[in-house]
């Protein structure tokens, strides 16, 4: 009967509550059909056989799943022609993010990231007691890489590299990161965030799994919730060396990956080209979006992802209102622009209807 409330963290009043994204049901559109363009969702189905897989697995929900993923890390090994034991798994690839910050990070340290950039990296640094510092996108909504090399000091324990970048979709290329990677002393981990690699069509793309092969604080982080369509099932891997594959295991969720995502990642790897030929069809939406957008007259960051990104500022909540209306719900960061994903070709039409009257309605 204490007027006391339990004890817990001071710290954590920081971290904002949890904001769920709204629901496509919670929004009073005019139109029949609501369109969720706020969380880079793949659009399509899942993958030829993965339900049949997943309903299989439902008989054995009484066991524990694999707790080392053991067939999905073997087919990933061939996948991606690494060794088995460079290989981690987790709950979606922020669930590996949080085993990486558990890992590298305490009270005291600081963990260095591009801003704006993936939200999720300043509240897990948050929880893990460290200290986020955040270096300025450049103008042209890109890592300013030199800074963030500057950035570095004896206290920085991980630096992530979000490639393509969420929200902004633009991307960093060979040069760049290898003379940065070449400045970052070797005691640091670079975290190289790969969660859209298959929608980047750029020739001066560094593939992350070609950069961490001869560089041991380099670790890669990939996942299956977005060219492979399965967001809900919460899997996602990180490819390093050992030593750091070997923390990552310590700190992950015992038997947090379940056995449907485990097989379901196993199934979509056997459907790599229809995976594929659905992301090609995204990309073309994408760039089509891209080019409808900027004949409209806005600027446009090329992206390299499954969404586009508008620098709206102060219309950010005028603008996010207008594509509600049209029964579009986006991604909206106040004061500073909208994320928007590529969905289906009617979404997307929605969405640059809706662009389109805001432009002319708000203009002059
Ligand atoms: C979507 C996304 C992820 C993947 O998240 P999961 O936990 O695997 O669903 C990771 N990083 C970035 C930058 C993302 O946008």
């Amino acid at each position: 009967m204490g007027e006391r409330e339990p004890r817990t963290r001071p710290d954590l009043e920081l971290i904002p509550a949890y904001r769920p994204g709204r629901s496509v049901s919670s929004s009073g559109a005019k139109h029949e059909r609501t369109y969720k363009l706020s969380s880079n969702e793949n659009p399509f189905p899942p993958l030829p056989g993965v339900v049949e897989r997943a309903v299989a697995a439902s008989a054995g929900i009484n066991r524990y799943p694999d707790a080392a993923c053991g067939d999905l890390v073997r087919q990933l090994a061939k996948y991606l022609d690494v060794p088995e034991s460079h290989i981690a798994t987790g709950t979606g690839s922020v669930g590996v993010t949080q085993q990486l910050l558990q890992a590298t990070a305490q009270p005291g340290d600081e963990v260095l990231f591009a801003w704006r950039s993936f939200e999720a990296y300043p509240v897990l640094t948050q929880i893990a007691g460290a200290d986020s510092v955040r270096v300025p996108l450049t103008a042209r909504a890109v890592h300013d890489l030199d800074a963030m090399a500057a950035a570095i000091t004896p206290r920085t324990r991980l630096v992530f590299v979000c490639n393509p970048n969420n929200p902004t979709g633009t991307i960093v290329r060979r040069a760049e990161l290898e003379r940065f990677l070449d400045r970052v002393p070797s005691d640091v981990l670079v975290v190289l965030d790969e969660a859209y690699i298959e929608f980047v069509r750029d020739d001066d793309y560094p593939d992350g799994i070609e950069m961490y092969r001869n560089r041991p604080n380099v670790c890669v982080l990939r996942t299956f919730s977005k060219a492979f369509g399965l967001a809900g099932l919460r899997i996602g891997f990180a490819v390093a060396h050992e030593p750091v594959t070997e923390v990552l295991r310590k700190t992950a969720v015992p038997f947090g990956v379940t056995q449907f995502a485990q097989d379901a990642a196993v199934a979509s790897l056997e459907s790599v080209g229809p995976m594929l030929e659905r992301v090609a069809a995204l990309v073309s939406e994408r760039d089509r979006v891209t080019a409808a957008l900027t004949a409209q007259g806005w600027t446009v960051p090329p992206s390299h992802a499954n969404f586009v990104w508008l620098a709206t500022h102060e219309r950010t909540t005028a603008f996010t209102r207008a594509c509600e209306d049209e029964g579009i719900l986006v991604r909206a960061f106040d004061g500073e622009g909208v994320r928007v994903s590529i969905g289906e070709q009617a979404a997307n039409d929605r969405f640059l209807l809706a662009a389109e009257r805001f432009r002319t309605e708000t203009a002059g």
